[in-house]
């Protein structure tokens, strides 16, 4: 497979005011931020990105992230992926953003590195709102603990909001279940912004709240 960037591009721009319009329609004010996430991306079409009006980028992978973090300089990159300890001080060289917090020690072990830095970091925790055995995630009822721990003791991690990922079989009304469950729970502890949506379920996740979109498949057309 590989990728054109006018296509990329059409495709991009579409989106962007197909999301704008979905927000103005559902009562909110717009400004809904798309993260493309390029985990299914070989190298060359990477960077091929550079050519398209494209700048927020997400990875699962902190090691494909290290390969083409120097491909171009002007990408903000976003880690969405599980994150093992041991490879904390390359997220913090590459990744501005981090939505897939999903532990105390997780939060822990990043505050620690950048007390060493004095650098900050946003991120996001991370939330199994559909109770999926098999996904990363804190527990519904672990979250009030999780915001707790990160602003009382994280004076460099900018906790700015919760993350989700919906089931890729569920079925629309059980989606929206979860990104409503979700939002309640960010507006519970006054949080700014909601990860939720992807390519299956963007819709119903900005109908719901999301301020950011993380869309793979779409603009790939896989
Ligand atoms: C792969 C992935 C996405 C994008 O999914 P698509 O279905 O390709 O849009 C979004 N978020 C996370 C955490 C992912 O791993």
């Amino acid at each position: 497979m590989s990728i054109n960037s006018e296509e990329v591009t059409k495709r991009y721009l579409n989106l962007k005011d197909e999301i704008e319009n979905i927000s103005i329609k559902t009562g909110r004010k717009g400004n809904i931020k798309i993260v493309a996430i390029t985990k299914y991306l070989s190298d060359t079409d990477f960077a091929t990105l550079k050519q398209t009006p494209i700048r927020e980028i997400g990875e699962s992978r902190i090691q494909t992230a290290a390969k083409r973090f120097n491909l171009c300089k002007d990408f903000k990159w976003h880690m969405v992926g599980h994150i093992q300890t041991n490879k904390i001080k390359d997220l913090l060289n590459i990744f501005s953003v981090v939505h897939s917090v999903d532990r105390t020690e997780l939060v822990s072990k990043i505050q620690s590195r950048l007390n060493d830095t004095g650098r900050h970091l946003e991120s996001f925790i991370q939330v199994n709102i559909f109770n999926e055995p098999q996904k990363s995630g804190v527990s519904a009822d672990k979250v009030d603990e999780t915001i707790c721990y990160s602003r009382e003791h994280c004076k460099n991690i900018k906790l700015v909001g919760l993350m989700c990922m919906a089931p890729y079989d569920a079925d629309d009304e059980k989606i929206r279940e979860g990104f409503k469950q979700l939002r309640k729970l960010s507006e519970q502890h006054k949080l700014q912004e909601l990860s939720m949506g992807m390519s299956n379920d963007y819709k119903i996740a900005i109908e719901e709240g999301a301020t950011i979109v993380r869309i793979g498949r779409y603009l790939w057309n896989h």
